[in-house]
């Protein structure tokens, strides 16, 4: 085994939460290593609602402190990353009985405006009587509708949130690597960890990584690494729940705005979310005791999610087989008390510090992950002070600092993103819907795309005829997103998996000849890789 450099932290894990801790410990001068055992975002932080949202219902359950921090960051979140993170409209239906009904809601929604400081992308509007709620939304039932309230939250692409996080960190000089599992922990003869043994998925191979500290934000996976570490703790940390959502054509339920709905299936908070050109429903929330590697839909959660969503559109009577796909994801939630329901649980973070020198970070919201990895970052350094290893940081918050996609953008709103969206159209001739796309989804990065484009028409052309991406991202995932598999670029990147009609099958081979070009790849390697992709597609559909 070969003996790797020295880091100040190593990071176990590539969710939004490893990558924000890299991030911010690399702003901040630390020499920092983080490793992540499948794809950037393959666990939790590709499987949200993609909401950066203050948390309405929070407020029901008093928890006013992080419903405060949401919002808060939701603003900082749209200044940093305009063109991942964007205002998006929602309605609240409110039917005959419904409690809390119009007025009290009414209240609620000032309540969290005035947390947002009055500074939500727009303030709430209440809308009152069945006409004035139905020219909102058209699709809702109208028995019984008396009115509607409109607030808005901010909808992103949480797998590209993380891997822009994971890109900054590695231009700030943090050493970030996918496919690459911690198996075990090093230790001196009193307990103290030293580092971490790492193994290559791709490859195989094993080595010895030396650290001052770990910083353990595995997500659904804490509580399997504390066992099979024998890490000493006391009781389990987590408490996972899986949540489902569900992809259907917009035409089975086109809405303009995202609804928040509740389930009159079990009065649960659901959404109905457009997003981009389909329509998702979700989530549930059911307790999960299996492995965190193996999370799917199956048919109770797709048939609770048709149900939920026909007690308000009845006319678009929905059925299983409306279903183009599903993802199912595990919150890592704080343990609290086994009788108490999974919807109460607080979404709030927990960071441990341990005099081993493990630092472990559970719970928490991909909305505020940046401020829970400067929190992270803070203890580790508290932590290496108390284990009489005090190491110089600057003062540094990323906070000011803008993700890859928004670096150089004069107007850091969506009116700076649109002006780019123009340039591709002026100076590279891109058509409107290519361009609005590719400077939606990559900000100040789109006119490297547009350049190739320029160069090659043949990459301008779309990979699915209903949806707008282009063959020259499948390129660029490889050659600039850090994707190393056909499921990096079908599931993450360009994902056709959860909005393609076909789930990306039918792409997946000359995907796989794009990347296999670029990484030289043996015919093995290209038929595992697409095996690979086609065990994940079968996976998201095992509840048919
Ligand atoms: C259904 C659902 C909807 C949600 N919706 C929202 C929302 O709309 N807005 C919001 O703010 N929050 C939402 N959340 C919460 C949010 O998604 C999570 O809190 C967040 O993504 C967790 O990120 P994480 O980095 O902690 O975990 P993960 O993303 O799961 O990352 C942990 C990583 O650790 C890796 N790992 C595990 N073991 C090892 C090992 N031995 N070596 C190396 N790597 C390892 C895993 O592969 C994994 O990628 C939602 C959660 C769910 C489940």
């Amino acid at each position: 085994m070969s003996t790797a450099p020295s880091y100040d932290l190593v990071v176990i894990g590539g969710g939004i939460t490893g990558v924000g801790i890299a991030r911010d410990a690399a702003l901040r001068g630390l020499k920092v290593a983080l490793f992540e055992k499948g794809d950037y975002a393959s666990g939790t932080s590709s499987k949200s609602s993609k909401l950066v949202h203050g948390g309405l219902r929070y407020l029901e359950h008093g928890e006013i402190g992080l419903v405060f921090e949401s919002v808060s960051e939701r603003r900082v979140q749209t200044r940093v990353a305009p063109h991942l993170v964007r205002p998006l409209p929602f309605i609240i239906p409110i039917y005959k009985g419904a409690k809390p009904g119009l007025e009290l809601m009414n209240v609620g929604l000032w309540i969290y405006d005035s947390l947002a400081l009055f500074r939500a992308p727009r303030l709430h509007k209440t809308f009152r009587g069945t006409q004035a709620a139905l020219a909102l939304e058209p699709q809702l039932r109208p028995e019984g509708l008396r009115g509607a309230l409109e607030y808005y939250d901010c909808a992103t692409d949480d797998a590209r949130l993380v891997l822009e996080n994971a890109i900054d960190a590695r231009d700030l000089g943090a050493d970030c690597h996918t496919y690459t599992e911690v198996t075990r922990f090093e230790r001196r003869a009193d307990g103290r960890i030293t580092g971490v043994e790492i193994r290559d998925r791709l490859t195989g191979s094993s080595s010895i990584v030396t650290a001052r500290v770990v910083v353990l934000a595995a997500g659904a996976w804490t509580d399997e690494m504390i066992r099979r570490f024998e890490i000493p703790m006391d009781r389990p940390l987590l408490r996972r729940t899986k949540g489902v959502h569900i992809v259907i054509p917009r035409e089975r339920l086109p809405l303009a705005r995202a609804i928040t709905l509740i389930s009159p299936v079990d009065r649960r908070v659901i959404f109905a979310i457009p997003w981009r050109e389909r329509t998702v429903l979700g989530t549930t929330d059911t307790d999960f005791t299996g492995s965190a590697d193996e999370v799917a839909a199956d048919a109770d959660d797709v048939q609770y999610l048709c149900n939920s969503g026909n007690g308000y559109f009845p006319g678009a009577n929905l059925i299983p087989a409306d279903v183009i796909s599903t993802w199912a994801g595990l919150r890592p939630l704080i343990a609290a008390p086994p009788n108490v329901d999974e919807s109460e649980i607080s979404r709030e973070h927990e960071v441990f510090s341990r005099p081993d020198g493990l630092v472990i970070i559970a719970g928490g919201k991909l909305t505020t992950y940046r401020r829970m990895a400067h929190e992270a970052v803070d203890k580790t350094l508290a932590l290496l002070g108390e284990l009489g290893e005090p190491t110089a940081a600057n003062r540094a918050n990323t906070k000011d600092r803008p993700l890859p996609g928004a670096a150089g953008l004069e107007q850091t709103d969506l009116e700076g993103v649109a002006a780019i969206g123009r340039r591709l159209m002026d100076t590279h001739g891109l058509d409107a819907d290519t361009a609005t796309h590719l400077c939606g989804v990559y900000g100040m990065r789109a006119p490297t795309l547009a350049q190739r484009i320029t160069a090659d028409r043949t990459l301008g052309e779309r990979i699915d005829p209903e949806l707008p991406y282009v063959w020259a991202e499948v390129e660029f995932a490889a050659t600039h997103d850090l994707a190393r598999t056909v499921e990096d670029v079908l599931a993450r990147r360009v994902p056709l998996l959860l909005v393609s009609r076909d789930q990306g099958l039918g792409a997946s081979e000359r995907v796989a000849d794009v990347l296999g070009k670029l990484h030289a790849w043996t015919p093995a390697q290209r038929a595992q890789m697409l095996d690979e992709y086609r065990a994940e597609v079968a996976l998201s559909r095992r509840w048919r």
